[in-house]
């Protein structure tokens, strides 16, 4: 049987109490997924052979309102997720988007908001969402090839494109500026250092994710990661990098900065250098489940006990039972050979 949920602050490096796991992992960021549609497929994330012209996205009906999204959320913060990112699919495409980032910004208690997108919709969009209270923002690109690029995104966006909305961000003062990118072997590692000096020269925040195993559907093969310690080199061949300390307890990216003092890059290694045992997500999907890892096979559903009346308490009791009974580390048994369900995919819960 798992421990009982466990809720207290002595080991805690925050001054509220905070709801922890089965592990002792406390709850402190939340990500929001508000649409399961996008319009790049990347094939590392929704193959355009699968999620094509037939694919059946989730009806309208099905999806949170921003009104019930607003509400869970202020109840998952209040449970001590101090961390609130945006992101999808691609959340860009849900209409007046802008509209959710102003009312999360209401909520007491969110010390940090901020959404990931694939930029392509940001010229349009930068300046609304700064006018709406967001704060920073993570903009997806994989690389400066545009023949690259386009392969990795499904031919949707040129290079071109995507940096005229990281522009646009920096106008509308979105900052720091925050760019992922992922690494896929013999698809884009020779491309990493261009990005590491344009990133570098610009001032963005450069983090680099290894090319994970999310989803069913992406045919992912470990021959197919470059690991971030490849990542490392290839940049410190040309770059002298050292590596510094991550900013807090639960940061997932390794960081190193240049040795010359010019900035930073991050590593996100969810494979070769799992960091579960400092996991603090929730993730709340477009159609109102919760899950405690992005790896998950299973949510638990908040959208229906809602809609059937449930108050705010009955709600929270749930969130609680589901943070307190979670044990995920599937980072860290990744190659075990342990029989499991299918996963849920990415696009559905965010990055
Ligand atoms: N559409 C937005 C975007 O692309 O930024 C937000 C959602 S996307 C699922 C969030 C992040 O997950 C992106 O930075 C994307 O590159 C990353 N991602 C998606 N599939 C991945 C995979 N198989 N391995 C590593 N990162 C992945
Ligand atoms: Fe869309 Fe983002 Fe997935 Fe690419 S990574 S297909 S932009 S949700
Ligand atoms: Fe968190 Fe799951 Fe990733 Fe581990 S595998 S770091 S528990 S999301």
């Amino acid at each position: 049987m798992n421990p009982p949920p466990v809720e207290d602050n002595t080991m805690s490096d925050t001054p509220t109490p905070v709801l922890r796991d089965a592990f002792r992992r406390p709850l402190r960021d939340l990500r929001v997924s508000v649409t399961d549609r996008c319009n790049f497929r990347c094939t590392y994330c929704m193959p355009a052979e699968i999620f094509g012209e037939s694919y059946k996205f989730l009806p309208k009906h099905d999806i949170l309102s921003f009104e019930e999204m607003v509400r869970l959320t202020r109840i998952i913060v209040r449970l001590g997720a101090v961390k609130v990112r945006i992101t999808g699919g691609e959340p860009l495409v849900r209409e007046q988007i802008e509209t959710l980032v102003g009312m999360l910004r209401q909520i007491e208690g969110v010390d940090d908001l901020t959404m990931t997108t694939n930029g392509f919709l940001l010229p349009q969009k930068a300046q609304a969402l700064k006018d709406a209270g967001l704060e920073r923002i993570t903009v997806s690109l994989d690389s400066l090839d545009d023949a690259v690029f386009r392969k990795m995104n499904g031919n949707r966006s040129s290079v071109q494109k995507v940096l005229d909305g990281i522009a646009a961000a920096e106008r509308a003062g979105l900052h720091p500026i925050k760019i992922n990118t992922v690494v896929q072997r013999g698809v884009n590692e020779h491309t990493i250092l261009d990005l590491a000096r344009w990133a570098r020269d610009k001032g963005y925040i450069l983090r680099f994710i290894e090319y994970m195993d999310v989803g069913n559907m992406n045919g992912w093969r470990k021959e197919e990661v470059f690991s971030a310690r490849e990542i490392v080199e290839t940049i410190d061949a040309a770059l002298p990098l050292e590596q510094i300390e991550r900013s807090y307890k639960s940061e997932v990216a390794a960081r190193y900065r240049y040795r010359d003092g010019s900035g930073e890059i991050g590593l996100i290694a969810s494979v070769t250098m799992p960091f579960c045992g400092a996991c603090s997500r929730m993730r709340l999907s477009p159609e109102g489940e919760i899950f405690t890892c992005l790896f998950g096979t299973k949510g638990t559903d908040l959208r229906g006990p809602m809609r059937a009346g449930a108050d705010d308490a009955a709600l929270e009791q749930i969130v609680r039972q589901t943070w307190g009974e979670r044990i995920d580390r599937y980072s860290e048994v990744r190659f075990l050979d342990t029989p499991r369900d299918p996963k849920v995919e990415m696009y559905h819960i965010g990055g």
